[in-house]
């Protein structure tokens, strides 16, 4: 057992590509003919694992050719569709590199960065993400969207979750093995990683249009995917009935007195004031209450998604 654990220890590539692939087929050959050409370059060892994401085109068809022709290839097959985060992380945990590239399979992300990333690792950093410059190819809807998107999240949320930066990017096994630690189920990738801090870097790039293939994320699943993230990072939105809670009990109090106040000089009409006082002091007592419940289930919520307290970035020195 020992010695299994010791040669898969020594088997690890440099290097592991991981691509979550859903109905990838027109782009996938394109896709690995660019990743091998780098990799060819690069040197050294490496895997490409591709996670066949409940695709119902020809994709696995062509993952286990392209697997059977070269043994970097990996191929894995989810049961059904899992969506591209969940996609992601299966294929980061069957991966074995001791630096993993992860993209898209759609080449809307160039491979061809891999050198400029190394070598922004090689100088130290934990984490190199492709930042993009411009979009080709992505309506102004979209571009608008993802904007205010980030703009949101980050007022939100107290990680700052660079802008502009897709899931494109290298990262140490180290934070690998933490990422792959949080026992979250809705995981917001790109804001998970920049939780976890250490060293990270941008590299600017330009994002270029599909090769192939159409968008797989339409307007409900980026609504569904805003609607993760800021959960994910921020009780905000269910503390926020503590605010509203404060300023209605202030309004309903004042109604309170407003109606006791023109009861004693005489001047409300009958019924008026008993209706008004209950209605006021209710109703802002009410808020008051969600927004406690608010407060706690927000720690709860924190508390139940299980995140490691504190992260060991590394240890330098001491007994050997
Ligand atoms: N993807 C996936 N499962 C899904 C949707 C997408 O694995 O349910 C993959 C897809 O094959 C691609 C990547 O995730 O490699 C990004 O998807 P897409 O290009 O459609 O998103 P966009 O770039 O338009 O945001
Ligand atoms: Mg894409």
């Amino acid at each position: 057992m020992l010695w299994v654990a010791a040669m898969s220890e020594l088997a690890r590539p440099a290097l592991s590509v991981v691509a979550p692939c859903y109905n990838e087929q027109e782009v996938l050959p394109e896709f690995l003919r660019r990743v091998g050409t780098v990799l060819d370059a690069a040197g050294g060892t490496a895997e490409v694992v591709l996670v066949d994401d409940g695709s119902r085109d020809g994709t696995w068809d062509v993952m286990t050719a392209a697997a059977a022709a070269d043994p970097r290839i990996v191929a894995v097959r989810l049961m059904r569709n899992h969506g591209h985060q969940l996609a992601l992380t299966a294929g980061l945990s069957v991966c074995r590199g001791e630096r993993i590239l992860i993209i898209d399979a759609d080449l809307q992300d160039p491979p061809e960065l891999l050198p400029d990333m190394m070598a922004l690792m090689n100088q130290g950093a934990d984490v190199v993400y492709g930042q993009r410059r411009q979009r080709d190819g992505e309506s102004l809807f979209k571009r608008a969207t993802a904007s205010g998107f980030y703009r949101l999240i980050n007022r939100l949320t107290d990680v700052d979750i660079p802008a502009d930066a897709g899931d494109f990017r290298l990262v140490t096994r180290r934070v690998l093995d933490l990422l792959l630690a949080m026992p979250e189920r809705h995981r917001f990738f790109r804001g998970m990683v920049a939780w976890i801090g250490g060293r990270q870097v941008p590299l600017h790039y330009d994002r270029h249009a599909r090769v192939a293939g159409e968008s797989k994320y339409p307007l409900s699943k980026m609504i569904r995917f805003a609607a993760d993230a800021i959960t994910a990072f921020s009780v905000v939105p269910l503390m926020a009935s503590m605010t509203i809670g404060w300023v209605m009990a202030a309004v309903g109090f004042g109604f309170f007195l407003y109606s006791i106040i023109g009861w004693l000089m005489d001047a409300n009409l009958p019924g008026w004031t008993s209706i008004m006082a209950a209605l006021g002091l209710l109703g802002g007592m009410q808020f008051l209450m969600l927004g406690i419940i608010g407060a706690y289930l927000g720690r709860l919520y924190d508390q139940s998604k299980q995140r490691p307290l504190f992260m060991i970035r590394d240890i330098v020195g001491g007994p050997k």
